[in-house]
């Protein structure tokens, strides 16, 4: 009963993780609902070195200097920005640029 065409197993339609109500979030604040209370409003945007931060500031130290590592820290489109509930404070979601 078994053929071999079972090989490539029917991979169920499963949506994908992102899209659906999931808001697009950009480096700045965005109009976003919150999954935790529900409140459609601007998130607050945090931002956090990510790797890339880490990686860059390697990188300018090791071009330009020790002086200059520090400046990916200080460039916000360096960092990732992480989106949180204005009224809960519940995570929403991040950017990396
Ligand atoms: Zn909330």
């Amino acid at each position: 009963m078994e053929s071999s065409s079972n090989l490539y197993p029917k991979v169920a339609d499963a949506p994908p993780q992102y899209g659906g109500t999931q808001t697009h979030l950009g480096p700045m604040s965005t109009m976003a609902t919150c999954p935790s209370c529900q409140a459609r409003q601007f998130t607050t945007v945090n931002h956090e070195p990510s790797t890339k931060t880490h990686l860059l500031a390697l990188l300018i130290c090791l071009v330009g200097g020790i002086c200059c590592c520090c400046i990916p820290y200080c460039v916000k489109s360096c960092q990732t920005a992480t989106h949180t509930c204005s009224s809960c404070g519940a995570y929403i979601g991040s950017h990396q640029n």
